[in-house]
């Protein structure tokens, strides 16, 4: 990829006198090529705007940015989790813009208090059960599964997901850090088997009677769901009396240094409106940012819930704090 990026960046250099206008954005991508690249092509196929782009970890991209400095050539970041997000900002490497149509299009608490990033995708981290071992009338927050009741019944992927680090930044958020603590500890004690490398793994623990309950992105049950229809699980929507169900974002932002910032806004902006916020959460099965725009119908079938309406960027602001926190609770 980044080959092709070169010689393109060469070829644009040397056809440029002839050229009349060829616009460009480079893009650093955590959101995996097949998740974007559709998009791309629809943008450029729209604008004639050309986008070139790499696809790596959300870590080593940062690492990236970072270290290339003003030399950069990205454009945008566009990576998952606010707590990722938060990092690169924290890390000086975004510029906040200002940008009415990201305002309008984008909750603020789906997005960068400084406007240095922007949510595009919100995902629900929510609870999973065994539909022949569980009733849902047995389960209701996240906080519950820390209760005896579950005692070798809950599974849960690694701490080390910022997945994991972010539920956990959220209950500090709520409770404070002795009460989560609290909570962590119990979730360890409830534990069925040693948490698991991935959230499908985790739901497949499930299935396989190892353990009843599990936390996990609903978007993972929802590929699980596509290869077995019939399977013997079912998503619950916990803490709807009190903090919501626990979401985050995928989202990106705008780099620093960027080469060609005017036309990286104006692609952030697409990727805001109705038409890329359909595609953008529809290829992972998550729920548009943009209000505006319903869910597929393979997700809405999922039913409603109420959400957390805590800024994502505390999941960030608080992240240090959750990974000493669980560190403490021995969740490994
Ligand atoms: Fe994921």
């Amino acid at each position: 990829m980044l080959k092709h990026l070169i010689s393109l960046l060469v070829l644009v250099a040397v056809a440029a006198p002839v050229m009349v206008s060829a616009e460009e954005v480079v893009v650093y991508s955590a959101r995996k090529e097949h998740l974007i690249k559709p998009l791309f092509d629809r943008y450029s196929e729209k604008t004639g705007v050309e986008i070139n782009y790499i696809t790596d970890k959300a870590g080593p991209l940062l690492q990236r940015l970072k270290a290339e400095g003003k030399r950069t050539p990205a454009d945008m970041l566009i990576t998952v989790d606010a707590g990722n997000l938060w990092q690169a900002a924290d890390a000086g490497v975004l510029a906040g813009i200002e940008s009415p149509v990201l305002e309008q299009n984008i909750p603020a608490h789906l997005r960068d208090p400084q406007n240095r990033w922007f949510g595009l995708s919100v995902r629900a981290r929510t609870i999973a059960y065994s539909t022949e071992r569980v009733k849902p009338a047995e389960l209701s927050t996240y906080e519950d599964l820390a209760d005896p009741k579950w005692q070798g019944r809950l599974c849960l992927r690694t701490s080390k997901k910022v997945y994991n680090q972010s539920l956990v930044a959220s209950l500090i958020a709520r409770h404070g850090e002795k009460e989560a603590e609290r909570i962590v500890r119990g979730w360890v004690a409830n534990l069925a088997a040693p948490p698991f490398s991935n959230d499908t793994k985790t739901l497949k623990a499930v299935l396989a009677g190892r353990c009843d309950v599990a936390i996990v992105n609903t978007y993972y049950f929802g590929r699980l769901q596509k290869k077995q229809p019939d399977m013997k699980l079912a998503l619950f929507w916990p803490n709807q009396d009190s903090s919501g169900v626990h979401i985050n974002v995928s989202g990106a932002g705008l780099t620093r240094y960027a080469k060609h910032p005017a036309a990286a806004q104006r692609l952030l902006e697409w990727l805001s409106g109705e038409e890329a916020q359909a595609m953008f959460a529809g290829l992972n099965m998550e729920y548009p940012a943009n209000p505006r725009v319903p869910a597929s119908p393979e997700v809405r079938a999922w039913g409603e819930f109420k959400a957390d309406d805590l800024n994502v960027a505390e999941l960030g602001r608080l992240q240090g704090a959750a990974i000493r926190l669980m560190d403490r609770a021995g969740y490994r």
